[in-house]
């Protein structure tokens, strides 16, 4: 499968936003976005002006990188919001944050999407007792999600989750530190979702 192999740094710094793709790294001043604030490249201390559709991509773009999918599948997310009732950005950034990859990341088993992605393909969870490998497996609420057994002592899921307290566990999820698992509460309103997110621009990027 295709995926996205270049230095993920340069995906923060062409945003001009801290992603936090890195774990640890992303809270010392190893960081690359505090050290050169500026687009990657060499153009990247030049001036840029956007156009409004430059705008409504750069956002597109920010997103699904946010969440590491490719265009196809960040396009499928989107038509599955379109599709359903409500406003078409908040379902979609709710599909998005109720991937299972994602919520693994969120309620603190991983210190990235990216780790939470190979923990789920590598079958380390369990949801409502199953086991599942799929990173895009979607959780409901009253879903729990819990590591397996046999990965209870992996040494990354337990370093991971010491450090859950500095990001923490968003309010619609619920973790249990001993235990090892997570329920989701309810279903992501969009107060919760506090990265800097401007789903509107997205919307009338594919509307067009
Ligand atoms: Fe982004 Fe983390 Fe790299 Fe900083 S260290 S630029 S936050 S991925």
């Amino acid at each position: 499968m295709a995926r996205y192999t270049e230095s993920v740094c340069r995906i923060c710094r062409r945003e001009n936003l801290k992603m936090y793709l890195k774990g640890d790294r992303c809270y010392t001043d190893k960081c690359a976005i505090e050290r050169r604030p500026y687009p990657p490249g060499q153009h990247g201390q030049g001036r840029v002006k956007f156009s409004g559709y430059g705008v409504q991509l750069r956002e597109k773009q920010k997103v699904k990188r946010m969440y590491g999918l490719l265009e196809s599948q960040f396009r499928g997310y989107f038509h599955r919001a379109s599709a359903a009732k409500g406003k078409t950005g908040e379902t979609l950034l709710q599909l998005l944050e109720l991937r299972l990859d994602n919520v693994v990341f969120r309620m603190g088993f991983a210190d990235t999407r990216s780790e939470a992605r190979q923990l789920v393909r590598h079958g380390h969870f369990t949801v409502n007792g199953k086991r599942v490998n799929i990173p895009s497996f979607g959780v409901r609420p009253g879903a729990v999600v819990e590591v397996t057994e046999k990965s209870k002592k992996m040494l990354r899921i337990a370093e991971a989750v010491e450090t859950v307290d500095r990001r923490g566990v968003p309010q619609w999820l619920e973790m249990d530190k001993k235990a090892l698992k997570g329920t989701i509460k309810s279903v992501p309103n969009r107060e919760d979702l506090t990265m800097p997110i401007q789903e509107q621009l997205i919307v009338e990027l594919y509307s067009k």
